[in-house]
């Protein structure tokens, strides 16, 4: 499966930053065998979009309705109209600071789609049900809740992201990746069959240009999702070239 490396810059940036993405988009040509994306702030999208056009640029949430009495949300047609092509949803840190839950991720996964627009979906566990050594099951219950039926690799991409590797600079061992990202997959063709090989697993948390290699090597890790070092092109573009 092509490599899939997507950055999401969350509440970072502004437009001086936007220069960044002339090199991730310079190193996306280069490395054809790669797909890339970036998750901007949605005040960046509009200009974003339309200064690196070969680079798809998305968003990291949007509104499961299409439009409506909403106050302070974003829905998915007024990102495809600003040039957005794909939204991020269940990202751990809305699940932990706006109380998402895994119906909500499916239902902004489905309107995402219906607008066109291409989707990483999130899961991932809790250093508490770590812990209690429930990461497995917390994560087949976070796919069963929020796959889309009709969810397959020609617009939906699986990000796993155990939360206490989130910007902690830990991330967990080869073998526990490659063990929950078999069991994603095996929950993923459970749920809709033979799709779900298509559909790409992403890993995330604590990736860098320094570990991308040996992560990306892993068995069933179709790429990352990368918080930190998407930030600048200096950080981002190692781990482009690491999935090439
Ligand atoms: P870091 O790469 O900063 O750990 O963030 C990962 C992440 O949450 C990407 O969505």
């Amino acid at each position: 499966m092509r490599k899939f490396v997507v950055g999401n810059w969350k509440m970072h940036g502004d437009r001086s930053s936007l220069v960044e993405l002339d090199q991730m988009a310079a190193a996306a040509a280069a490395n054809p065998s790669v797909d890339v994306a970036v998750a901007v702030p949605f005040t960046l999208i509009d200009r974003a979009a339309s200064r690196v056009s070969a680079l798809p640029i998305g968003a990291q949430d949007v509104h499961e309705r299409d439009k409506g009495a909403h106050t302070g949300c974003i829905s998915a047609a007024m990102l495809v109209e600003v040039g957005a092509r794909f939204a991020i949803v269940g990202h751990s840190e809305r699940r932990g600071d706006q109380g998402e839950t895994s119906q909500d991720a499916w239902a902004k996964a489905a309107a995402a789609h219906r607008h066109g627009l291409d989707v990483v979906l999130c899961c991932g566990e809790t250093q508490a049900e770590r812990d209690a050594g429930r990461a497995e099951r917390v994560v087949q219950a976070q796919i069963e809740k929020s796959l889309p039926e009709d969810g397959d690799g020609s617009w939906l991409t699986l990000a796993y992201e155990p939360r206490w590797a989130i910007g902690t600079g830990r991330t967990p061992t080869p073998d526990e990746i490659a063990g929950i990202h078999a069991i994603a997959r095996a929950k993923m063709r459970m749920l809709i069959g033979e799709r779900a090989d298509a559909i790409r697993i992403l890993y995330g948390g604590s990736v860098t240009g320094e570990n991308a290699h040996s992560i990306l090597s892993i068995p069933d890790v179709d790429g990352a999702l990368v918080g930190g070092a998407s930030l600048n092109a200096a950080r981002f573009v190692p781990i482009i070239e690491a999935a090439a």
